[in-house]
């Protein structure tokens, strides 16, 4: 996949995308499929906002139940098997526990029925190939047997725990680049560090959008019959600016923190309610990953950041309702923040706001053709969403297009079978790799293509880093997958900046390699490096 300039300057498209996050990809990947002719623009890296900074789970959204949202849970959970099915490599199973305590009586026989209706809500978790993918219905464990599982629920008056199961992404980052793999494999011009500026506004009529290449500065039109944005918490702020006027779609932004620590369990997640919310206690890679928080954002989204006061008051939450847990300063390893693109309902209430996402055609309200806006609510959900956007599209532009099979179709590494089976047999083909089975699950069916990078040159096999990675991910990642920059492959393309700071050594091996495929001079390779430390770092708010 690499950056079309030259097609985004000169072709005109049928459908461009504005915003490479899951639901710019999943858009892209599904109409580029239907065969449309398809543009995206990204301005930063793809999946670097939201697609990123989120619990990382393809989930059913247990807690909607509350709201009656039926429609939406079943909606997540048809999206979850469907996940695990066409990404098994990037999708798997997660044990969830949920402690109950001594007068919790009440809570637990809602939150029992709760998730009997969400056993029957997904009943077709189990049509999958995979036994090893399939997910058993929720029980309940004593607490002897709570314990024996995960020992940090030990607390005063535990009773036993509900035990129920959703899903787990391994990296969101790598499955969103592979739905613009498989967008860009069926002929979409695809490019990175591509700013959307002003919409092409022809007396009400969309035809496309000024952009700014961010690398080169480079100002050209791109032009295309129909125009959607897909920019996430930045959707009614881009509108705006791009029209020079307000439209009728307002968002209301939630920040949500999450914050990595050594393991605190051993296998499952547990969901712990606060009594105002929840948080949850995740496995992640080795480590375990908290989150999250629920806060109502207005700042600028380009500068949110992780404050020490939130890590301390999100600590002492926990301690709190998980007091085996003893969190510390010290013990934060690794923190970001995401925001939430929810529907302004204007309740003001984010943690009661609808996830549902939206598609708006701007003809109704702002009186604007051929722009439509689509706002992802979930990441579980946004292969569906991305489905109704293109029939949308299809229907308005009178377009001959082949069936939705975004269902069907492995992403572009996906082709794997059975997952054990496809891990075993890399581990016997590769015995001198130590971290093969992390190798398997970031690239699946592509890792023979991923591996070749290191024909003739047997250092790439090297590890780099503390997650699993090797240097023949960088070459791959710079020829392949449009890595530009050092962040792009340090955070979103490996591991390496997943699990905290990486090493100062792990960053001169990585941007070395970067400097050998790209031609930095020893300047550029410094200030690559430079430009890491803000992912590392808290900020106090302004
Ligand atoms: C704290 C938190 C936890 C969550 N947990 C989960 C979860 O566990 N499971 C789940 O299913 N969902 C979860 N979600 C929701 C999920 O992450 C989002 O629904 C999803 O990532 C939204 O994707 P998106 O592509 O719409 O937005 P984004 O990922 O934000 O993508 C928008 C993109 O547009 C780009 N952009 C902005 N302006 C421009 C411009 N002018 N030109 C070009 N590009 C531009 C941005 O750089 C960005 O990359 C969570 C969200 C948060 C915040």
């Amino acid at each position: 996949m690499r950056r079309a300039l030259d097609r985004l300057a000169n072709e005109t498209f049928d459908l461009l995308i504005v915003g490479g996050g899951v639901t710019g990809a999943c858009v892209a990947r599904d109409a580029a499929m239907r065969g449309l002719k398809v543009a995206l623009v990204e301005k930063n890296d793809f999946a670097g906002a939201t697609s990123a900074h989120n619990s990382k789970l393809v989930h059913g959204g247990l807690r909607y139940l509350r709201n009656f949202e039926l429609g939406l849970v079943r909606e997540s959970l048809k999206e979850r098997r469907i996940w695990q099915r066409i990404a098994p490599h990037l999708v798997h199973p997660l044990p969830f526990l949920v402690p109950s305590y001594s007068g919790g009586w009440r809570a637990r026989a809602i939150l029992n029925a709760g998730l009997t209706l969400y056993d029957i809500l997904s009943f077709d978790k189990g049509w999958l190939d995979d036994p090893a993918q399939k997910l058993p219905n929720h029980s309940w464990l004593n607490r002897k047997k709570a314990l024996e599982l995960e020992p940090v629920l030990d607390a005063p008056g535990l009773e036993g725990a509900l035990q129920y199961y959703d899903a787990q992404m391994y990296s969101p980052e790598r499955l969103a680049l592979e739905c613009l793999l498989d967008a860009d494999a069926n002929g979409a011009a695809i490019a990175n560090y591509v700013e959307g500026g002003k919409l092409l506004n022809h007396d009400g009529r969309i035809e496309g959008c000024n952009v700014r290449d961010v690398e080169s500065g480079a100002m050209f039109d791109v032009r295309a019959k129909l125009t959607l944005v897909a920019t996430g918490p930045w959707a009614d702020i881009f509108l705006e600016q791009a029209l020079s006027k307000p439209t009728s779609h307002k968002l209301m932004r939630s920040k949500g923190i999450h914050v990595l620590v050594p393991a605190l369990t051993r296998q499952a997640a547990l969901t712990v309610a606060t009594g105002t919310g929840h948080f949850f206690v995740l496995p992640w890679h080795g480590h375990t990953l908290l989150g999250t928080t629920d806060t109502p954002f207005k700042d600028n989204p380009d500068q949110v950041a992780v404050s020490e006061k939130e890590i301390d008051a999100f600590f002492a939450l926990i301690n709190k309702h998980l007091p085996r847990a003893q969190l510390t300063r010290e013990k934060a390893e690794y923190f970001y923040a995401g925001l939430r693109p929810l529907v302004d309902d204007g309740s003001g209430d984010t943690y009661g706001a609808s996830r549902r996402s939206e598609l708006v055609d701007h003809a109704q309200g702002d009186g604007l053709d051929g722009l439509f806006s689509a706002i992802g609510g979930k990441w579980t959900t946004s292969r569906d969403l991305a489905q109704c956007a293109v029939d949308a599209i299809v229907e308005k532009l009178k377009l001959p297009a082949a069936e939705c099979e975004t269902d069907e179709d492995p992403t572009a590494g996906g082709d794997v079978g059975r997952i054990g089976g496809f891990i075993a047999l890399q581990r016997a083909e590769h015995p001198d790799l130590p971290t093969i089975e992390h190798l398997a699950h970031m690239y699946g069916a592509r890792l023979p293509d991923m591996l070749s990078q290191c024909n003739n040159r047997p250092e790439l096999r090297a590890a780099i880093g503390n997650a699993g990675d090797i240097g023949a991910q960088i070459v791959f990642a710079v020829r392949e997958e449009m890595a530009l920059h050092l962040s792009d492959v340090v955070m979103r393309r490996t591991s390496m900046g997943q699990l905290g700071a990486p090493s100062r050594e792990a960053l001169d091996t990585a941007s070395r390699i970067m400097a050998a495929e790209l031609g930095w001079n020893e300047e550029h390779r410094q200030s690559e490096i430079a430009a890491l430390a803000p992912w590392f770092a808290t900020r106090e708010a302004a």
